[in-house]
């Protein structure tokens, strides 16, 4: 046994020299060194005569430096000892406590030798790391859905910003939140509620890709992290196309209602669809752009998905003071109207469709989507949209004046709250008459979302439309609830399939089954169909093959203010429209 530090430390140095010696033998081998330094001390001591006594101090100071050293070596030596004492004791405990843990997980420590203790390690790391990783789910999954949970979202968000600033491979989050939620709760109870949002977990789960990230961030919100690395174009346009097709995608495995055992349930959700911007790296901001789309989805009366735009996104402010310069510039005529042709399968031209413009006088060009949603829920649509009917109707006519084609139709937009007014077919009526506008010449493009709960109003007005030779259209199709049953019940003369399936057909191949079953469906009744957002000429083939007959989009031109378009016709407008 090695004595202890003090009484080592107090020990003479003669017999820490023999210890050294002892344990040391390596030393023995300098003793011929030795024998070299006393001849060459005692030859120096010869000639040197006088200053022997400064040598032999010398040598004394080196004696005693390398005493000091070999004494700090010893010291450390000794210190290692203790601790290595102090990690065998722990080590000791440590055993115990490993055999109390074992008897405790139900494995009597009698019933392994001593030389299993690797083995009885292994188990508790191995108990440990279950622990550990219940801990960690714990901590990241929602126990209700097992999905992960807000935090481990954000998480995410946060790998996913890093990689895209890097690559600049772009992804989308999309914010889902079930409408009327309290209702439900309110209605069937919370066991029930509980069961809806394991059923809206699952249709959620059933229809993400490889590569994407669902969540539910708590309570009815759920958000989804969509990978648009796939997509080759930049376009921020294209990339929002197919992440509002996504959404749609998404909408659409809620048409059926939900079984959750005691009784069958209609969920309804609404998306906010957030593109991120590669350079933007905060989660919670990512989450709030996603979350204000959704609020904007929420309150939009014609469709439950809306896209995040950075431009128009403002907070509530904002958006009255929008709103009070919407109501400035439809008193003084701030409005304009811009008209995109629609071609037949040779390209030619065979209608328009006029649609509204608007650049604000500090914030420019701000785009219909946004001011006709605010338009809508501060109550000013029926009075905005007359007059924009009534600019198509202008533009319509210099245009028709202009090209001199017969037959060339015109097609106009016609809001949710606009079909509900009682007003509505007398005042259009009005001014088609006024104008000089043939009503058979006029087809009205009406959203799903207008005539989803179809008012005596709606009907009335739809019947007196239609009885004036009024073609109705049913726009954006696809990107709603219940498309199919509304062929049955709106009877259109048209159907204008939506811009995101167009543009993603090729990218797409739900997309393309889309377009394929409209496109089949079709040539069983008495409509035509539109592919709206034909941008290049190989998707234009390609729905040209599948049988649309008409088109619209930037591969034949974009909307152009009227005197704009007809010169591109080869025709001049005398008076500015
Ligand atoms: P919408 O009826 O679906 O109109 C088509 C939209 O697609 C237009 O957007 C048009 O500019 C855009 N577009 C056309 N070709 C392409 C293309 O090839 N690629 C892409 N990416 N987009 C294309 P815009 O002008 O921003 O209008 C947005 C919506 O605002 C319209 O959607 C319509 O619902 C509404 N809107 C526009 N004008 C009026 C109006 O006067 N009255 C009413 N009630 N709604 C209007
Ligand atoms: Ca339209
Ligand atoms: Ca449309």
């Amino acid at each position: 046994m090695r004595p202890p530090v003090r009484a080592l430390l107090q020990r003479p140095v003669r017999s820490w020299w023999k210890q050294e010696r002892r344990e040391h033998p390596r030393s023995q081998a300098r003793k011929p060194l030795l024998l070299a330094l006393l001849l060459l001390t005692a030859v120096l001591a010869w000639f040197m005569g006088r200053d022997l006594l400064v040598f032999a101090a010398l040598v004394a100071v080196v004696l005693l430096v390398r005493a000091k050293v070999m004494l700090e070596r010893r010291r450390q030596n000794l210190r290692q000892l203790q601790l290595e004492q102090k990690s065998s004791r722990r080590l000791r405990q440590t055993s115990h406590n490993l055999d109390a843990v074992l008897q405790q997980l139900g494995m009597p420590p009698d019933s392994f030798q001593r030389s299993e203790i690797n083995f009885k390690v292994n188990q508790l790391a191995s108990r440990m790391e279950w622990l550990l990783e219940s801990a960690r789910s714990l901590a990241l999954l929602d126990s209700l859905t097992q999905l992960p949970n807000r935090r481990h979202f954000i998480e995410q968000v946060q790998i996913e910003s890093a990689r895209s600033k890097r690559s600049r491979k772009r992804f989308a989050v999309l914010f889902i939140d079930v409408d009327k939620f309290k209702a439900i709760n309110d209605t069937y109870g919370h066991a029930t509620g509980d069961r809806a949002l394991v059923a809206v977990s699952q249709r959620l789960k059933d229809t993400i890709r490889a590569g994407d990230f669902l969540s539910r961030l708590g309570g009815d919100e759920f958000a989804v992290l969509m990978d648009l690395s796939a997509i080759k174009s930049n376009s921020e346009q294209t990339l929002k196309a197919h992440a509002h097709l996504f959404a749609c995608r998404i909408m659409a495995m809620f048409e059926e209602l939900a079984n959750l055992g005691n009784v069958s349930i209609d969920i309804d959700i609404s998306i906010g669809v957030n593109v991120v911007d590669p350079d933007s790296s905060d989660p919670e901001a990512i989450l709030r752009q996603s979350d204000l789309a959704m609020d904007q989805a929420k309150s939009q009366q014609h469709a439950r998905v809306a896209v995040f735009d950075v431009a128009t996104a403002k907070g509530g402010y904002d958006d009255y003071q929008l709103y009070a310069d919407l109501k400035d510039a439809l008193r003084q005529g701030g409005f304009s109207m811009a008209f995109q042709p629609v071609v037949d399968k040779e390209q030619r031209l065979r209608g328009v469709e006029a649609l509204a413009r608007w650049r604000h006088p500090s914030r420019g060009f701000i785009g219909p989507d946004v001011f006709l949603d605010i338009a809508e829920r501060y109550r000013m649509m029926r009075e905005l949209g007359e007059h924009l009917f009534q600019l198509s109707l202008d533009g319509f006519l210099a245009l028709d004046g202009a090209l001199q084609q017969p037959g060339l139709r015109l097609s106009s937009n016609v809001s949710p709250s606009q079909l509900s007014d009682p007003q509505l077919q007398a005042r259009l009526l009005g001014m088609l008459e006024r104008t000089g506008v043939d009503p058979k010449r006029l087809t009205l493009e009406i959203t799903e979302a207008s005539i989803l709960d179809r008012s005596a109003t709606t009907e009335a007005n739809l019947q007196a439309l239609r009885a004036a030779g009024i073609e109705l259209s049913l726009d954006d199709f696809g990107t709603g609830y219940s498309s199919l049953n509304l062929i049955n019940t709106l009877q259109p003369n048209e159907i204008k399939i939506d811009r995101s399936f167009v543009l993603a057909l090729h990218t797409d191949p739900y997309a393309r089954q889309i377009v394929e079953v409209i496109a089949g469906m079709s040539t069983q009744m008495p409509l035509h169909l539109v592919a709206e957002g034909v941008e290049d000429e190989a998707t234009f083939q390609a729905l040209r093959k599948l049988g649309i007959q008409y088109f619209q989009g930037y591969l034949f031109s974009k909307p152009l203010p009227v005197a704009e378009l007809a010169a591109c016709y080869g025709a001049v407008i005398a008076t500015g429209t």
